[in-house]
């Protein structure tokens, strides 16, 4: 059999996402309900013909290039986070970003259409995209075939979810009072963000106090771990 090698694809769109870095990004979509984004359509044919009906679906699967990570290549064996970072898994057995073709499929939720530079944007929501992230495709979840009651998966059974508890210092709570209406579900945002624990693995065991920063929209937030206690610092306008 002869296998054609030469298929070459275009974004379709481009992702504006909250996430600027990769740090802080949940493994996954749909564990941080609170993460808003937006999908540009980048095609130049007529783009509401494109999405007409899209909202009769709830959710949408992403097809997108792990643009961030794409020129570093990849190995047929990958250490698996989920793993505890040291035994090697084939690298097709997991979600790894380092793929023989680095693509990537989330399943989103659609909540609406606005307009980004004139072209058309779907509302979505619980993301786990870099922003800028390029989309190949979409397609409508459909619950019927895509939802597999009886799935099973040994590696990675459940979210990985944390039993510390997250608080906010005055400060921060004070930022979030100055700064909320101008973002949506910024609490909860960060809430469900550390909920997922973005610290390395091998910071995990940690249990000196620890601090840390990441950026979320154009915000830093500031943030430290001490036993299973976990205080948001401060929030503040990054300077871009
Ligand atoms: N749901 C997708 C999948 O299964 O194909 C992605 C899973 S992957 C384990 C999720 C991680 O990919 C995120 O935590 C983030 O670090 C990374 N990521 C997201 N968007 C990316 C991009 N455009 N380029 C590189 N890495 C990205």
């Amino acid at each position: 059999m002869t296998i054609q090698n030469n298929y070459s694809f275009s974004p379709i769109g481009v992702i504006h996402s909250p996430y600027k870095q990769k740090f802080a990004i949940p493994r996954q979509p749909g564990l941080v309900t609170a993460a808003h984004g937006k999908l540009e359509l980048l095609l130049e044919q007529n783009q509401l013909e494109l999405v007409r009906d899209i909202e009769q679906h709830s959710h949408l699967w992403l097809i997108f290039v792990f643009h961030g990570t794409s020129e570093q290549g990849w190995k047929p064996l990958v250490k698996a986070p989920r793993l505890g970072g040291n035994k090697k898994t084939g690298v097709l057995a997991t979600r790894s970003t380092f793929r023989p073709n680095p693509i990537g499929m989330s399943a989103v939720q659609l909540n609406g259409m606005c307009k980004i530079n004139n072209n058309i944007a779907l509302e979505i929501s619980g993301l786990d995209l870099l922003d800028g992230t390029p989309i190949l495709d979409i397609k409508p979840y459909i619950p019927y075939s895509d939802r597999v009651e009886e799935a099973l998966s040994v590696m990675a059974p459940t979210p990985e979810n944390t039993n510390y508890c997250i608080n906010f210092s005055l400060t921060a709570q004070q930022h979030l009072n100055l700064l909320a209406a101008n973002y949506q579900d910024l609490k909860l945002f960060i809430q469900q963000v550390l909920s997922q624990d973005p610290r390395p693995a091998y910071k995990k065991a940690n249990t000196e106090l620890q601090e840390y920063g990441m950026s979320l929209y154009d915000l830093n937030i500031r943030w430290q771990i001490h036993h299973n206690q976990c205080t948001v610092l401060s929030i503040e306008k990054l300077n871009l």
